[in-house]
């Protein structure tokens, strides 16, 4: 065969979609699985956006579109941030993309040479580090405690930043924790970030909407104006409107920044399908009931998966303050054996585990770089989060 780039060597694809094919195998097999495995909202796309992109298909919005998005979309993008975000955006700082990744894929692409860090604070979306390693940078890695809440502490981002530092990642709500970051927050991290001028800072806000506390989400670069001029602010429609299939997401940023970014992309896939631009004005500029609805769902669910996992013994569970996922700690079963005779030495071990012997699929901690937690969506049905968590313990009750 002939080779395949050396860059392929370092880089796999995220435990997240392993732990979901693994899942697949068995369920094809005829086992009950239970997958709690991907970052996926289990809501239907709001019908006025499906509306939107059957009449864009039929009117003939079937070309080629432009690089960085329609018109009609970067309009929408710029009245949802200044609306939502408090963020004033021209059309030249707007960029739409085949999903959030893609334009972190464009950023990292334009912008990282060979040597060039990039922090990460930990746990993290895997996609950060591998994204980074693919393109020849390196990660350093910040740890947040779960004794801080999962929360980045100022003093933990500045001993990572040094002259090589190219990028700043930070992500609020946090995939995996939960984790969300307070005006107060983000205005301390903004005081380390103003003595450090020559580093990008990416603020992934995804989960923007999923936030379950009082105080709404805050956006650094609205926060930290003086920062503005190199902030990266990502989300899309994937997790707010249940979307994720349709592969839009959208950026706003410095306007060199984001022709970088376009560069990037009409050399790789051009600009995203006008169909499903389409569908994400709809989903922008239309009715937002379902924003709040899922919102409310996912809070009642997180709540009784953590009143579930609490009353476990060999677990203990921090209380997530949005997006829709639960980081449990698993370090009680670690060093103990299965009910099917498994050493659980890892957190990947606990996962394999509970996936083989309970159909049961989660994400382990090493997949996001901090050990040892399971990941579990709660972005399932009640009884399937229950059902779930009755395995759960069941499998610990057998543990030896
Ligand atoms: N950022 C984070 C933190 C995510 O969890 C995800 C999806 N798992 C994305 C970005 C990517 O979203 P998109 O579907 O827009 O590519």
């Amino acid at each position: 065969m002939p080779p395949l780039a050396l860059r392929l060597a370092s880089v796999e694809a995220p435990a997240t979609i392993a732990m979901s094919v693994r899942a697949r195998a068995l369920r094809a097999q005829g086992h009950d699985v239970i997958s709690l495995a991907l970052g996926e909202p289990d809501f239907d796309t709001p019908a006025h956006a499906m509306d939107a992109a059957h009449g864009a298909a039929l009117a003939g919005q079937t070309k080629y579109p432009p690089i960085d998005g329609t018109p009609a979309l970067k309009q929408a993008v710029r009245a949802k941030f200044a609306r939502e975000n408090g963020l004033d955006f021209a059309d030249n700082e707007i960029i739409v993309g085949n999903g959030a990744k893609q334009l972190l894929f464009n950023a990292l692409m334009a912008t990282i040479d060979p040597g060039s860090e990039v922090v990460i604070p930990t746990p993290y979306w895997a996609s950060y580090p591998l994204t980074v390693e693919l393109l020849g940078g390196t990660p350093v890695f910040a740890p947040c405690l779960e004794a801080d809440g999962f929360r980045l502490r100022p003093e933990a981002l500045d001993a990572a930043i040094t002259p090589r530092t190219r990028w700043v990642i930070l992500n609020f709500p946090n995939n995996p924790t939960g984790a969300i970051s307070t005006r107060a927050d983000l205005e301390s991290l903004a005081a380390v970030l103003e003595r450090h001028p020559d580093v990008w800072i990416l603020c992934d806000e995804i989960y923007e909407q999923l936030n379950f506390t009082a105080e709404p989400h805050a956006s650094l670069a609205a926060v930290a104006p003086s920062l503005r001029d190199r902030i990266l602010t990502l989300t899309g429609v994937s997790k707010t409107y249940a979307m994720t299939g349709w592969r839009i997401g959208f950026a706003g940023g410095p306007a060199a920044l984001i022709r970088g970014m376009s560069v990037i992309q009409s050399n790789a896939t051009s600009g995203a399908s006008p169909i499903t631009q389409a569908a994400a004005v709809a989903a922008l500029n239309g009715d937002q009931t379902i924003v709040s609805v899922m919102r409310d769902t996912y809070r009642r669910r997180r709540d009784l998966v953590i009143d579930a996992l609490r009353a476990i013994p060999s677990l203990s569970c921090a209380v997530p303050e949005g997006a829709f996922y639960v980081y449990p700690n698993v370090s009680g079963l670690i060093g103990r054996t299965s009910p099917g005779g498994r050493l659980l030495a890892t957190d990947d071990d606990v996962a394999m585990a509970l996936l083989e012997e309970t159909f049961v699929a989660t994400v382990p901690g090493s997949a996001f770089g901090l050990s040892p937690y399971l990941r579990l969506s709660v972005a399932s049905s009640d009884e399937a989060l229950a059902q779930a968590c009755a395995r759960f313990d069941t499998f610990c009750g057998g543990c030896r």
